[in-house]
């Protein structure tokens, strides 16, 4: 399902990161698009999401996916389905799942396996902005998560040389984490948004963390919305595992 190296996950936790291929959408959705609201046949995600979750031995019915806002509000949840108005889910809950979508936003996944909590978020240049994986961070450790415990992968996104933002976008996003201003392979104002996040982790304590360094723009493998506007969503999903350290 995924074409490249993603780290294994800690003893007690399992995570997945999506790419295009192994679902059921047709045409500019093809094939495994996550995405509910984004013109793709609703029974076709469904499936998408069902397999998904059935790869990871989560139950269909057990995934809560966060339906981006672009903030950094941030949920702790005990069920499944939608939770809107949030980029960053944590839950402490075995076998329910948390979905994070994007198509060229990251995906990050993390999880304290000693203290079993785990958390989803979703970043684009606004959520680097607002620091959504630090507020999540945050939820996490008020769930008694310890960042020196704490495990990372930042996902595919698109990368610094194909993001070409205003430069009001860009002093925006690096008033906020400077290592996140950038600029394109032609010059122009840009934001790395995998290596903002990887600065926001570190200021919050995670030091180990591993970043995905596909581009979305760049890999046919991965949904691009700047690439092909109407499009799908590929995701990460993450969960507990039934038992622990086994
Ligand atoms: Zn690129």
């Amino acid at each position: 399902m995924s074409p490249w190296q993603t780290p294994e996950a800690p003893s007690g936790v399992r995570w997945r990161f999506t790419g295009r291929t192994g679902g059921v959408s047709q045409g500019r959705y093809a094939e495994l698009n996550l995405g509910q609201h984004v013109g793709d046949d609703r029974a076709a995600v469904r499936r998408n999401r069902a397999l998904l979750a059935q790869s990871l031995e989560v139950p269909p019915d057990r995934v809560a996916a966060i339906d981006a806002a672009h903030g950094n509000d941030t949920a702790l949840v005990h069920e499944g389905g939608t939770v809107s108005q949030v980029d960053g889910l944590v839950t402490r809950e075995r076998n329910l799942g948390l979905l994070a979508l994007g198509a060229d936003c990251a995906t990050v996944a993390l999880a304290d396996p000693e203290a079993q909590v785990i958390g989803a978020v979703h970043s684009g240049w606004r959520g680097v902005a607002a620091d959504v994986v630090g507020s999540t961070v945050r939820k996490m450790k008020s769930q008694g998560a310890n960042p020196d415990q704490m495990v990372a992968v930042i996902g595919p996104a698109i990368c610094p040389g194909c993001y070409e933002v205003s430069e009001e976008v860009r002093n925006t996003v690096a008033s906020s984490v400077a290592a996140a201003a950038a600029e394109t392979r032609i010059g122009t104002p840009a934001v790395d948004l995998q290596t903002g996040i990887a600065a926001q982790l570190r200021e919050v304590g995670i030091m180990r963390y591993f970043t995905d360094p596909t581009c979305t723009f760049e890999s046919e493998q991965l949904f691009s919305y700047r690439r092909d506007g109407e499009t799908g969503r590929h995701g990460m999903l993450i969960a507990l595992t039934e038992t622990s350290h086994e």
